[in-house]
């Protein structure tokens, strides 16, 4: 074989990559090795569709199964690759198995925090919540009347607290920071979301601590706040962020500082070592980041394929997200880090707003809930890098905002 290359993770960065090699003309021999035992499947619908029963399994699938054959693509399942030999070239996997790599692809992704065993976090009916086994074991225990605590007011805990009510949960957010979205998106949104959850009958506790969870004979039975408040509770999702896979790399010698380092063709130290997707740690305008989302590991993992045989530059990735909370949509343009003014706008309909960001005057993003038109118009003029005022969201319309 010649110049093979091994790709380590089986996401959605992976199948970026691979198709995108592939679709380039590259024939090099590739093989992905993933310890999940299902082929690249989409994330995003286990805490929205898949959740509620909306979307079969197969609907998820990133490439039909015939593509890999066809595209001549080693897919290995349920394996896991345990070392990466550098000097020998070769990828170890828990059997044994040796792969030799000419180059490698690190899209190992992240892995959910977890509340520890000492305050109840292995208790059973405690659920975190990154692949499709977690979301099959989590539905199995979602049935109406019971109650959930959700512990995290982030995008997991938000997605599973709709979804839970939506099939007759009763749920309690649990929110160690002063608001919930504190990670991802200012004030204004976050009350905009806050409003919509208790609308639908969540209870939201900002600023509130789980001081342990509590078990009876083995099984969460409750959860006692820092404040001595006991909530009783049948179950619990824990969604308190995600750490990134770079034990491999950081076990092989390649730097890692929460996230596996690369330059901006998403090369690691080793230059014959590629990192994409949750797990890559990267420089974006003179900064160094990670990002969580769909659009990073796809644009990113094409970024890598392109430029490894020579048909792209620099990874400039165009950042954006989004959420889909019972009927609401929140769609978001632009990185917020750094903004110093926020404006809401409101939409054409209720319930539908935006809320832009500006840093030293000029627009870096926005959060538009069921406002389509004020995401497409702030993705553009971001896309298109056209310096955009308060003064010229507060006065003019979206279109004319674009001329
Ligand atoms: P992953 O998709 O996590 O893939 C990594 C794979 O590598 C996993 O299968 C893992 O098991 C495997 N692996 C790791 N180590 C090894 C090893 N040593 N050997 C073999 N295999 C290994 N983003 C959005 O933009 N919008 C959303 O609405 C959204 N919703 C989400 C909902 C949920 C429930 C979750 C969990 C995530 C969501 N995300 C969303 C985030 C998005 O799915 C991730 O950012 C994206 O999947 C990252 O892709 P990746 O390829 O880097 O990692
Ligand atoms: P997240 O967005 O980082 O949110 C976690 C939240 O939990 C934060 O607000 C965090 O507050 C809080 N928290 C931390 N420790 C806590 C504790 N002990 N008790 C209570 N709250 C605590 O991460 P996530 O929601 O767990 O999501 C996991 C991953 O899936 C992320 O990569 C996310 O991007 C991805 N995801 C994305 C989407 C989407 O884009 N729509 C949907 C689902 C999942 P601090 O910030 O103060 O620590």
């Amino acid at each position: 074989m010649s110049d093979p290359i091994v790709i380590i993770g089986a996401g959605q960065a992976a199948a970026a990559f691979a198709g995108k090699l592939r679709m380039l003309g590259a024939d090099r021999p590739l093989t992905i090795v993933g310890d999940e035992p299902v082929l690249p499947y989409q994330r995003p619908p286990l805490s929205k569709k898949y959740l509620v029963g909306e979307a079969a399994f197969d609907r998820l699938l990133l490439k039909p199964p015939a593509w890999y054959e066809t595209n001549a693509v080693t897919m290995l399942t349920s394996r896991r690759a345990v070392a990466i030999d550098r000097a020998g070239r070769l990828v170890r996997l828990e059997d044994g198995e040796e792969l030799p790599y000419a180059t490698l692809v690190l899209a190992t992704g992240s892995t959910p925090r977890r509340l520890p065993a000492a305050i109840g976090g292995h208790l059973a009916g405690v659920y975190t919540l990154r692949g499709k086994a977690d979301a099959d074991a989590l539905m199995a225990d979602f049935q109406p009347g019971r109650r959930l605590i959700v512990v995290g007011g982030g995008y997991v805990g938000l997605e599973t607290a709709a979804v839970a009510r939506t099939r007759g949960l009763e749920v309690t957010v649990v929110e160690l920071a002063d608001r919930i979205l504190q990670r991802v998106a200012a004030p204004a949104t976050a009350d905009l979301v806050r409003t919509l959850h208790r609308e639908h009958g969540v209870d939201i506790l900002e600023g509130a601590a789980v001081a342990r969870l509590i078990g009876a004979g083995g099984r969460l039975v409750g959860a006692e706040l820092t404040d001595g408040r006991v909530i009783d509770a049948d179950l619990a999702v824990v969604g308190i962020g995600v750490a990134p896979n770079a034990e491999l790399a950081a076990a092989a010698g390649l730097a890692v500082d929460d996230g596996i380092l690369v330059d901006e063709v998403c090369r690691t130290t080793d230059p014959d070592i590629l990192a994409v997707g949750d797990c890559a740690r990267f420089p974006y305008r003179g900064r160094s980041i990670r990002l969580e989302s769909v659009q990073n590991a796809f644009d990113q993992g094409e970024a890598a394929a392109a430029a490894l045989v020579g048909a792209g530059g620099a990874y400039q990735p165009q950042p954006w997200f989004w959420s889909d909370q019972y009927d609401a949509k929140l769609q978001i343009a632009g990185l917020h880090h750094g903004y110093d003014d926020t404006l809401q706008t409101d939409g054409p309909r209720p319930g539908s707003h935006a809320v832009w960001y500006f840093a030293g005057g000029r627009m870096i993003a926005v959060d538009a809930l069921n406002f389509p038109a004020a995401f497409v118009t702030a993705k553009k003029l971001l896309e298109a890098g056209k310096a955009v005022s308060r003064a010229d969201v507060e006065t003019k319309p979206l279109k004319e905002l674009l001329g």
